[in-house]
């Protein structure tokens, strides 16, 4: 066995010791035994799905202050939830073929503690609710009704979630009502977040309206632990948008990050994710899936199906909407 000796950097963007599951995945067997291996570490990172500038930059206010990566991510994508322009997320949501709109939210920390809403209506942070299911009763998912009525017992007040625009889109929509999946390569915007904090633990968030007009009762892969999100703290964490039904059928999140624990780095496990969906779905072109993932190191990836999909990312070094490598070149 070689002895690994670490140099320790001490700064708020590098830190020095590295768990195990990570040693193990660093290519160390060709270095001369005492040769120090300086790996940083880049803290805090707040990543999202799309170019939601805004969300990454709360999380940001968040994770500069000192706060955790659970609040970052938290309050990353309650911006979202509260934006009336973001049509599948929160308020201003699109609604399903009956015109209700019903929310999917899960969040999970660097414990592995979890928790998730499904189709929930009337309350517009969904998200805010998960975190309540995950601290504050035994279970991990709550749905429809009882997830509402234990909204209501938290405090959350009952909200309108359908707007002037969604409400005219849905009486267009019904003029013809396609009962099919209407599948919009470029217009999902489901919000997923991971971030590390300046401790190096990592958290994430993920919420959505679903699908424009989907069947009524229709849960997609965002409020799925392992699918539309997962986290791992001694390894890193992957979040989805897209054809939800294609990530569950993956289990996308988790796989991500078992291959990151493989040795992959977040842009490989993207990779890999995205070309096993289309595996299964060869020859293909209707869908669009995003991923995106960060390891313990704050390094990220993603990868999609289609071109079109970016992330955001705010570190240090800067708030930049990092362009992401498609399955499709067109
Ligand atoms: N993944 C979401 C779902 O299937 C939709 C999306 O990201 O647009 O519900």
């Amino acid at each position: 066995m070689q002895r690994r000796k670490f140099l320790k950097k001490s700064s708020l963007t590098t830190a020095g010791l590295l768990s195990a599951p990570i040693l193990a995945s660093c290519k160390t067997e060709n270095k001369p035994e005492n040769v120090p291996v300086t790996i940083v570490v880049k803290k805090p990172v707040a990543i999202c799905t799309w170019n939601f500038m805004n969300a990454t930059a709360k999380a940001w206010e968040v994770l500069e202050k000192g706060g955790n990566a659970l609040d970052a991510v938290e309050q990353g994508v309650m911006v979202e939830e509260a934006d009336v322009t973001n049509e599948t997320v929160g308020v201003g949501g699109r609604p399903d073929r009956e015109g209700n709109v019903t929310l999917d939210a899960c969040i999970m920390d660097k414990d592995g503690n979890c928790g998730s809403v499904v189709y929930l209506q009337n309350i517009a942070h969904p998200i805010s609710v998960a975190r309540k299911v995950m601290e504050d009763t035994p279970h991990i998912i709550l749905a429809g009704k009882g997830a509402e009525q234990f909204a209501y017992e938290k405090g959350f007040k009952k909200t309108d979630l359908l707007t002037e625009s969604t409400r005219k889109q849905y009486e267009e929509w019904k003029k013809e009502s396609k009962y099919e999946t209407v599948i919009n390569i470029e217009n999902h915007d489901t919000i997923g977040m991971l971030a590390i904090d300046s401790n190096g633990d990592i958290a994430g968030a993920c919420t959505t309206s679903g699908m424009a007009y989907k069947v009524a009762g229709r849960v997609g892969d965002s409020p799925i632990i392992g699918a539309g999100l997962y986290v791992d703290n001694e390894v890193g964490g992957a979040t989805a948008t897209g054809v939800g039904e294609e990530v569950i059928r993956t289990v996308g999140s988790f796989l991500i990050v078992e291959l990151m624990r493989q040795g992959k780095s977040p842009q490989e496990a993207c990779e890999e994710g995205v070309k096993r969906i289309m595996k299964k779905n060869e020859g293909r072109e209707d869908f669009q899936i995003g991923f995106l993932a960060i390891n313990k190191q704050g390094e990220t990836g993603g990868y999609c199906v289609h071109p079109g999909f970016t992330y955001r990312e705010y570190t240090q070094d800067g708030h930049e909407n990092q362009p992401v490598e498609s399955f499709y070149k067109k």
